[in-house]
Order: C-alpha cells, then structure tokens, then sequence
C-alpha cells in the first residue's frame, strides 16, 4: 500500500503520531524504515488523512480525477479559490508563523516511545528517563528489590547549596552508603533508585538532563584518578529511573516508575514486596520539605525506610533547620550577616566563589537561632569553613572584621574622602564661574 513516493512527503514525527493515533505499536520503531514497513503492514490505514493535497497529487495511491472541463494541477485550485471569494476581495496572504523548534527537545518523540539518549540512557516519552548499570543479560529477573530515591538519600549536595551546581557537586549520603549498597546487591536484592527530577522538563537532551546523566554516571563508577580517560569500575549494579516532569504518571508520589520497572526492565517477574522495601527522605518529619518519599512507598505497596535507619546518621555538617513561619523569626546575627553581605556584594565584582561563600554563611548565620560565640560554633554549621569562621571568630573578640575596612576604609577614612571629594567640586565651580 506504501511506497517510497508516497513516505517521501510525510515527515517522520507525523507518520509516527499518526500510527500511533491509529492505534499501531511503534515502540519498537527506532528508525524511520521501520515506521514506514508497520504502514505497509496495516493496509486498512485512513492514509489520505495524512498526506498533505501536494503529496496527494504527486502519489499515485490517493490523486483523485479532476471534474470534466476543469483545469488541471495548480491552475484548477486557483480557479476554485476565486469563485469562492466576494467579488473585489483581494486574496490576503496568511503570514506563516515559524514552528519553534527547540533543539533540547526530541522532535518525533510521542507518548510510548522510547528514544536512546547516548552511554546507555534511554528516554520513555514523555516522562521517564532510565538507565540499567550492568543488570540485564542472562541473569535471571530479581524478586526482591532494595529501592531508593537519590537526592538527600543516597548522596548530598557537597557545596551545601539546595542543588547541585555541577555533575561533580555531590557526595555519598555519609561513609557508610556504598558498603551497605554493595552489601544489598550480594544479598540478592534488585538495588533500584526511583528520583524525581523535574528540573529536566521536555529538555531531555538539555543541560539540566545532562548534568543529571553524568552525575549518576559518576555517582555508579568507582573513578580511578590515576586513568587519564576517568575509566572506573561499576560499584555494583543497578537501575535508575527519573520522572523528568511534573506529571501524575510518572512522578513520585505516582507508581508509574516502579511499574515500569517491574513490567518490563524486571520482564513482569513477581516481586517479593514483604521482603523489599523503599528508602527515601520526604517521609513527613519535621524539617521534612514534603511526604512524597513515603507515598510511593504506599502506593507501590513496599514498607517504607528513612536513609538514617538504612545508613545511620548524615555525614558532613547538619543544616541549620529552617525557622517555622508561624515561630520567631529574629535574626541573631543581623549585624554580621549585614557585613558578610556587604563583603559579598563587593567581592562580587573580583571573586565570585568568595563572594558566594559570604553569601551562604549569612544566610546561614541568619537562620542560627542564637548569637553564634565564635570560629569553633560556626564551622559546625552547614555553609561555614575555615576562613569564614575565622571571620566571625575576629568580629566576636574584636566587633569588626579587617576585611570590610580593607574593602570600604574604616569610618574615618570614609568621612576624610567625602570631604576632600566635597571640596573638590566646591574648587570645580569656583573654576567655572570664572570662565
Ligand atoms: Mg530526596
């Protein structure tokens, strides 16, 4: 029924939306010979919907004889149009509005196929970004599954910041992470990490996406600093799945991503659930940004776990915990957190990495609820090193930092220029009236 004249004018996007609205499983589908082989196959296909009345004309499956008398090609359709139109109306040509095209996006992705995004990640339109690290082959499928999310669970920010800033910002949950994963993996458990990454949206193929892929990359190999290629050894296997956006599929606290792995990367297997559990961080505690860890749990019907009861306690310095809303918001540090952000601002100009550094203590300092005493009380907190602390620790024996006047100029020095400057301009005038 379909000829190579005929799939020449039909774009690929458009010939896989319409199979699939017509009900074909193009899933299996990755190159554009094979779309056009599953159109040959269903002959019964409304394919005169799909072309466009040029590509019509040109095949010799769908051109339609011209009424008797009537001019042919071009001419016939121009003729038609005309006798349409209120005599004196001049015809007004439509301006074509560009198609945006956005080059992080998948042109022919549709709902259901699977696209390969490079180094083994796979993408499920519209909403599931996957990856198997050595789990597949000859082995059998797992009955019993350890699960996880990955942010705040397996690993954490290394900057400290909400977010990691680069694929290198992260480090492992605390010490024990990789020995207790590694130890699941020989118990026979199926090591699973569920994330929600909505950051990534439609842009699979963009930065964020990006970064994300090679963050887990570097996150699943042991890297061997000593190999100029970054070559490294698989710390055991696993799956990772990330719902890219925000929808009601694929989303925690929605199941979509542990079905999909269950279905068809577990090849539908019974799952001992009683005996495999889920771990995450967003359970509901105070201090928690949300519950969604523990709803997905729920839903997929696994007992649920904290990383601290998996893990133990987090590694690395303890964020200061957010104020309530409701509770008392008094700044302890406000003076301090005046000059850091002062420091920062100008520092801003000539380093950036410091000025961000003064940034984050200030908005650290901010949330301490007590006047923070010196440099041993500060490098606790979360957002404080060495050379920050050494700041607080010389503004609370000596009410200033040198840094600031190094920068501004003490007060003196400040009020001495302003009155130069003014005299200055006074003398300028006198000049100008002189002319
Ligand atoms: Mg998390």
């Amino acid at each position: 029924m379909v000829d190579g004249d005929w799939a020449d004018g039909v774009s690929t996007g458009k010939l896989k939306r319409f199979l699939v609205s017509n009900g074909v499983d193009v899933a299996d589908c990755l190159e554009r010979d094979d779309l056009v082989k599953k159109a040959k196959a269903t002959p019964d296909l409304p394919l005169q919907q799909l072309v466009s009345p040029e590509a019509s004309k040109k095949s010799k499956y769908f051109s339609t004889p011209a009424p008797e008398g009537a001019p042919e090609g071009d001419e016939g359709d121009k003729e038609n149009a005309a006798a349409k139109r209120p005599a004196g109306e001049a015809k007004v040509k439509k301006a074509k509005r560009p198609k945006k095209v956005d080059e992080h996006e998948i042109p022919d992705a549709v709902e259901g196929s699977v696209h390969d995004l490079g180094r083994d990640w796979r993408f499920l339109c519209p909403g599931l970004i996957f990856k198997t690290y050595g789990v597949g082959g000859d082995e059998p499928p797992a009955t019993k599954v350890a699960a996880f999310d990955l942010d705040g669970t397996l690993i954490r920010v290394k900057s400290g910041r909400p977010f990691s800033v680069s694929p290198d910002d992260w480090c492992p949950f605390n010490a024990k992470v990789f020995k207790t994963l590694e130890k699941f993996h020989k118990d026979g458990y199926r090591i699973v990490v569920f994330s929600n990454q909505a950051g990534v949206g439609k842009k699979v193929l963009g930065k964020a996406s990006l970064n994300l892929r090679t963050k887990v990359d570097n996150v699943a190999y042991k890297r061997n600093p000593k190999d100029p290629l970054g070559g490294g050894e698989l710390r055991f296997p696993f799956v990772f799945f990330c719902a890219n956006r925000k929808d009601e599929v694929y989303r925690k606290p929605a199941d979509g991503m542990f079905t999909y792995f269950r279905d068809t990367v577990n090849a539908g297997a019974a799952l001992d659930l009683g005996a495999s559990f889920y771990c995450g961080d967003m359970a509901g505690r105070p201090g928690d940004l949300d519950v969604t860890d523990k709803e997905f749990a729920e839903r997929c019907g696994l007992p649920f776990r904290t990383p601290e009861e998996v893990f133990g306690p987090a590694g690395g310095k303890a964020a200061v915990p957010k104020r309530d809303k409701d509770g008392d918001q008094t700044n302890h540090n406000e003076e301090l957190c005046e000059i850091f952000l002062k420091i920062s601002a100008k520092l801003k100009e000539v380093d950036k990495f410091k000025a961000r550094a003064f940034e984050n203590a200030a908005t650290t300092l901010k949330d301490y609820d007590k006047k923070v005493e010196g440099k041993k009380e500060a490098m606790k907190l979360r957002g404080i090193g060495k050379s920050i602390g050494e700041k607080v620790e010389e503004y609370c024996t000596t009410g200033k930092i040198k840094l600031m006047e190094e920068l501004f100029g003490t007060v003196e020095a400040t009020k001495e220029k302003a009155k130069k400057e003014a005299e200055e301009k006074e003398q300028g005038m006198a000049f100008a009236f002189m002319d």
